[in-house]
């Protein structure tokens, strides 16, 4: 089993060293790779975006092909996770934030999302909040994005204050939080036993 981790800005290696402490309490063999060029993606049983600026990593991603190739994993059902900036970039639809920079989004998750959601002076914090197949979590919020509006066939999986802040849909899930910033690795082995 191989697991990607787009690795051109952000988070990554945060997600790469949660994902390996996942595999190992799950007792599964496995490899995490982090990347920034095209060629690894393509040859992955999954991939994760990580959190960042979502303006620089969707820029890189269609620089480099790197988006094509997660494109292409999306099309063979295999399991997507975006996490904060990696949310938004899943989206079909951002707010006049994403359009003002003009962020090409990959359009593979049926939700429209709102960046900064928060506004400035809940810039980054923590909440426990109750995820759907996952139980009480404490999620680390850091100038999060929400969901907004959510297609058909999105089911939402977290809410806090009202606001959605996890949804799935089929093998892609995406999380306005950053579960790759605590010790909890249940999200890392969610999205792991999605895989084939
Ligand atoms: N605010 C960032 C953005 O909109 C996302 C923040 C994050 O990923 N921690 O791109």
């Amino acid at each position: 089993m191989k697991i990607a981790v787009v690795g051109v800005q952000g988070d990554v290696e945060e997600h790469v060293i949660a994902l390996k402490k996942a595999l190992r309490n799950l007792k599964i063999d496995g490899e995490v790779v982090a990347t920034r060029r095209k060629g690894v993606v393509s040859k992955s049983d999954a991939v994760v975006i990580p959190g960042g600026e979502s303006t620089t990593i969707s820029r890189l991603i269609w620089r480099d092909s790197i988006a094509e190739e997660i494109l292409s994993l999306y099309e063979e059902g295999k399991p997507i996770m975006g996490t904060c900036a990696g949310l938004i970039i899943l989206a079909k639809r951002g707010d006049e934030q994403v359009e003002k920079t003009r962020t090409k989004l990959l359009g593979i998750l049926d939700v429209k999302v709102k960046r900064n959601a928060f506004g400035r002076q809940r810039e980054s914090f923590e909440a426990e909040i109750d995820v759907k197949g996952i139980g009480k979590y404490k999620a680390v919020f850091i100038r999060a994005p929400i969901v907004e509006e959510v297609g058909e066939k999105v089911e939402v999986l977290a809410k806090f204050e009202d606001k959605i802040v996890a949804v799935q849909q089929g093998k892609v899930l995406g999380l306005a939080f950053h579960p790759e910033l605590t010790d909890d690795t249940r999200i890392h082995e969610y999205f792991i036993k999605m895989i084939d």
